[in-house]
Parts: structure tokens; sequence; C-alpha cells
């Protein structure tokens, strides 16, 4: 059978036979804006247990559910990246969420440098736009995103195993240095429009975990960066190869 060509995020158990409650806001983007009716098969997920193909049960008023038939694809859980960035504009900062949850990032975390221009965040918000990036690219996993943290309250308490790729403007043109890094837990950190300010420099080059990458010639917006740094990262060390000893 063909899978549903709609997908939903719809954080509840699947499983065979399970009935899954539809909010009102869900059933009217089912039936009103895609025109979906009773007995209508959509593609479910929750982020843990795979993609279910479900049949939609509409309960007279303006509820319903979907009732769970048999799994369409197995849980796919991307790499250990997490994203550090530093908020820009809105329409910018949405980019950045959308292509982060695309290109596979298991966390998103933005943070407050010396130099971001944005004090707040609406975590609802992106986490939406990380749903529906997820829902619209056929994955199964959707990144959590955190609150703003600053920078130095990050690093504070950084787990000493997991490595920073480092978005360093500074080295702009030096060719990347992943290819002997080992695998594990990484996170991704892009600055924001102004750059890095020398204490931020100095702090990140002295940490072990710190992996300072050139994103090549030219200086790149922070939105092109973090998609560029998340691709070099995946090519690199994460699921753009095949799985290590064949597993899959
Ligand atoms: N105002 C800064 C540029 C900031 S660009 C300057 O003129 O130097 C925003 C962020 O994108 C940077 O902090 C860095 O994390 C990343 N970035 C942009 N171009 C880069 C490059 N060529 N190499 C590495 N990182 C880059």
């Amino acid at each position: 059978m063909e899978n549903p060509k709609i997908r939903l995020f719809l954080d509840h158990p699947l499983g065979a036979g399970q009935s899954v409650p539809l909010s009102a806001d869900q059933m009217h983007y089912l039936t009103a804006v895609m025109r979906q009716a009773a007995g209508a098969l959509i593609g479910i997920f929750n982020g843990r247990d795979g993609e279910w193909r479900a049949r939609l049960v509409p309960d007279g008023r303006r509820g319903g559910v979907v009732l769970c038939e048999a799994q369409t694809r197995p849980q796919r859980t991307p790499p250990d990246l997490w994203l550090l960035f530093a908020p820009i504009k809105k329409a910018r900062t949405d980019f950045i969420v959308e292509k982060a949850a695309e290109l596979g990032a298991a966390r998103i975390v933005p943070v407050q440098t010396d130099f971001t221009n944005a004090e707040r965040i609406r975590r609802d918000r992106l986490q939406a736009h990380a749903i529906e990036a997820a829902e619209q690219c056929g994955g199964t996993f959707v990144p959590e995103v955190s609150d703003l943290v600053t920078l130095p309250r990050l690093l504070a308490d950084w787990p000493a195993d997991r490595r920073i790729l480092w978005a360093d403007e500074g080295r702009a043109g030096f060719g990347p240095q992943l290819a002997c890094q080992p695998r594990g837990p990484w996170a991704v950190l892009i600055g924001p429009e102004g750059g890095f300010s020398d204490a931020e420099r100095a702090r990140l080059g002295a940490m072990a975990q710190v992996v300072p990458v050139s994103l090549g010639p030219r200086i790149l917006r922070a939105d092109t960066a973090a998609v560029a740094a998340l691709a070099l990262w995946q090519a690199a060390l994460g699921d753009w190869l095949p799985a290590p000893n064949g597993a899959a």
C-alpha cells in the first residue's frame, strides 16, 4: 500500500489498534484545510515509535481520532548532534530551525552571545517550526528546541565528551578539519551576524572539546553558515555516511 501523503506529528503512544485523539485544530487542518474525509489514511509519528498508517475517524462534532493500522517506517533517530546558534532576525531564525530539523540535528539550542541582537525567542513557535519540518521531510524524529541560554552558562558545564564544531569566521579559507575527528556526541556552533567577541574567541579556543572549522573563503550569513556546517558535519561524521560496521 502506498504511504499516506499527509503526515502529522502526534505526541501520543502509537501501536497497532491504538486510537489517538485529535485536537479541534488538528481536525480542522485535516478536514477543512487538507479536505480529508472519514476513513482517509494519514501518516502519523510521535518522535519515538516510527511512522504509522492511521485512519481518520471524526466523532461527528469538532473532534475525532485516528486509528493506527500498521507501521510504515521504523523509528529513525538522528546522530547525537546539537545545533547551537545565536538568534538573528525572526524569519532567518525560523529558517535555521527548519533547516536544522531537516538536516537531522537532534537538539537545537538558541544561544545568547556578546553580539547577539535578539534578546528573546519564542521557544514554542520555534518548536512548532521544527515539528512542521519533520512532518514535511519524512522524518520520524523532532529535535527539541531549548530555551535561550547565554554562551558562558552553556560552556560552564559543557560535557567533557561532546565536541564542538566551532564555525570560526576567523579561519575563513583555511579548509575543513573534520576528516580525522571521531564520531560520537557533537555540537555545531554558529555565531551571530556580528561574529564572536575576542573574549568568546579566547574562551572557545581554550576548550579541549572545541574544533575550529572554516566554512570556506567567503563570510557566510549566519543562516547559510548553519546549513553549511550541519551538512559538512553530516557528510563527514553523521548519517550521510554508511553506518559503521554495516549497522542500519
Ligand atoms: N561579522 C563577522 C561574520 C559573522 S558571520 C565577520 O565579518 O567576521 C556569522 C557566523 O557564521 C560566524 O560567527 C560563524 O560562526 C559563521 N561563519 C560565516 N562564514 C564563515 C566561514 N567562512 N567560516 C567559518 N564560519 C563562518
